[in-house]
């Protein structure tokens, strides 16, 4: 049951006012960005018509909360498809960075991996300009599979190693400073 006291009628601005979620408020919630999501395809409890919808509802706490946030794979098909031109693929992105900055002060908790996975890659390119392949994917392992992951994994990782994929230590950039200011710009 819906509580009106849950609701905050101010979410739907909070989400606009995001970069990305500006066209939120266009939503008339047709289900087209649904029908054609591959993701909901072969996961029914992700279903971002009924995102969109609660968050215009101002169901602020249930969206941020919602795990399946996390498992828009940014295809962009429902991106082009929608009529309203919702941009849903950038509004997922704009409510991912509202969940992102709640888990941060501690209002909410993101247990999903891929919240993991993206706090490490988006910490490598913050340290080094580009992604460190070896390092984040060995430390995702550990955090969502413990070290039987990493050791699991270790024979990929050696066999890309010899083909000259893969680099054990870090590659960084010119420029880290920059990289880092562009950061900083954005979380002001
Ligand atoms: S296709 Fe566009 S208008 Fe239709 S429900 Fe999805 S986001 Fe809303
Ligand atoms: S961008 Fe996300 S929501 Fe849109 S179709 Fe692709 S996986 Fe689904």
């Amino acid at each position: 049951m819906i509580k009106s006291s849950d609701l905050d009628p101010n979410f739907k601005y909070e989400i606009a006012n995001e970069p990305g979620g500006e066209n939120i408020k266009l939503c008339f919630n047709c289900t087209g960005c649904t029908v054609g999501c591959p993701v909901t395809e072969i996961d029914t409890g992700y279903n971002p018509r009924k995102i969109l919808r609660k968050a215009l509802l101002g169901m602020r706490n249930e969206v941020l909360t919602d795990e399946s946030l996390w498992l828009c794979a940014s295809c962009y098909l429902c991106y082009e498809r929608c009529p309203q031109d919702v941009k849903i693929t950038e509004v997922m992105g704009a409510i991912r960075a509202i969940a992102q900055r709640d888990a941060k002060a501690g209002k909410i908790k993101i247990t999903h991996p891929k919240h993991k996975f993206d706090t490490l890659f988006i910490n490598s390119v913050k340290s080094n300009g580009k992604w460190y392949e070896a390092g984040v994917s060995g430390m995702f392992m550990f955090m969502t599979k413990g070290l039987g992951g990493v050791i699991g994994y270790a024979p990929m990782g050696l066999e890309l190693f010899k083909k000259g994929k893969l680099s054990i230590l870090p590659h960084r950039i010119k420029g880290t400073n920059e990289i880092k200011n562009i950061f900083k710009e954005i979380e002001k």
